[in-house]
């Protein structure tokens, strides 16, 4: 018998166990809205993200992969803010109600937001081409929230995690890397380094769109520039395996520049709390890797070891509507 938009919500998202339980939700899926308790003198911070089949993922990506991610790219924006993560809404449009691919989904997002205690608390179930939206709602104690403004000259220029192999899995397509796939299809929001570098980063942003656009977006409105360091940008064992090879070189050095999809955090830090904040990172998942500094003249340059110097170009990113296609 085919599924019902209410027996959609109530056999996956409406979960009696609710493992995330929260206190501070007061009423949650079954109402016509949530009602949830903001604590006194933090602040609500807000985002949504959407993935449509064939655009922000390929179109053979599990459905555990699609809910996971769905869940994981929102909580990698609240962690760009330095926010925790408290509740959140879930938009599904099928195209048809499969139970197998529903029960897969459901699975690996609960999973996800057990692990950060965040809830489900609403959403909406509609038919029509695969596409995923979720609005992910964090707290920061009030004036706390982390920005993309405030970089300055001489800061240094960190990243956490590794860099280029959600890209490299998009382009291996046809040859099967296992802990590279498992990057783009799972990828580890930054929540604790985000928490970690409140009151510490004068600048964050999470890595959607590739480290020279999303750093890009830390320098323009200041009008300052970058020296990268292109050979101290971090890359994962699966990705110098691969990539590192003579006929690959464009690849090594590219890829950490312009792939997207990575979801780490690019942030700055003023030169004389740098030891802070690498200690405040060193044993939380992914660490940080100084990859450069910020400069006065505009743009991004990059050098390598034996101090050449370069201007990368590709600093765009994805972009949608430039790309024609959604
Ligand atoms: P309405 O007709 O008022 O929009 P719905 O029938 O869409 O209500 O939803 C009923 C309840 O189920 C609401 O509390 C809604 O937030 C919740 N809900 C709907 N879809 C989802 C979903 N995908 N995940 C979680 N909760 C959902
Ligand atoms: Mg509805």
């Amino acid at each position: 018998m085919a599924l019902s938009e209410f027996d959609i919500i109530r056999r996956f998202f409406d979960r009696p166990q609710v493992a995330a339980g929260r206190s501070d939700v007061l009423l949650g899926i079954g109402d016509d809205a949530a009602v949830v308790t903001v604590p006194d003198d933090h602040d609500l911070v807000l985002c949504m993200d959407t993935l449509v089949a064939g655009v922000h993922f390929p179109e053979d990506t599990s459905p555990g992969s699609i809910g996971h991610k769905a869940l994981a790219v929102n909580l990698s924006d609240l962690a760009a803010m330095g926010a925790e993560p408290a509740w959140f809404t879930l938009s599904v449009t099928l195209p048809h109600a499969d139970e197998d691919w529903l029960a897969a989904f459901a699975q690996d997002m609960f999973r996800l937001a057990d692990h950060y205690r965040v809830q489900l608390v609403g959403g909406d179930v509609t038919r029509g081409p695969l596409s995923v939206t979720v609005q992910a709602h964090g707290l920061v104690p009030r004036g706390g929230a982390l920005r993309r403004a405030g970089a300055a000259v001489g800061d240094h220029i960190y990243v956490t995690g590794t860099l280029g192999d959600a890209g490299l899995a998009l382009r291996l397509v046809s040859q099967p890397a296992p802990a590279l796939r498992q990057r783009l299809d799972y990828p580890s929001p930054r929540v604790e380094s985000g928490l970690a570098l409140r009151g510490l980063a004068s600048a964050v942003i999470d890595i959607s769109d590739g480290l020279l656009a999303d750093l890009g977006h830390l320098l323009e409105d200041r009008g300052l520039g970058a020296m990268l360091e292109a050979d101290d940008l971090p890359r994962s064992a699966g990705f110098r395996a691969l990539a590192g090879t003579t006929e690959s070189k464009k690849l090594y050095y590219e890829l950490p520049l312009t792939a997207g999809d990575d979801y780490e955090l690019c942030f700055t830090i003023p030169s004389s709390r740098c030891g802070e904040a690498e200690a405040a990172l060193a044993d939380l998942p992914g660490g940080c890797t100084c990859v450069g500094v910020i400069e006065s003249e505009p743009g991004i340059r990059c050098r390598h070891r034996d101090d050449s110097t370069w201007q990368p170009d590709g600093g765009q990113g994805y972009q949608h509507f430039r790309n024609d296609n959604g």
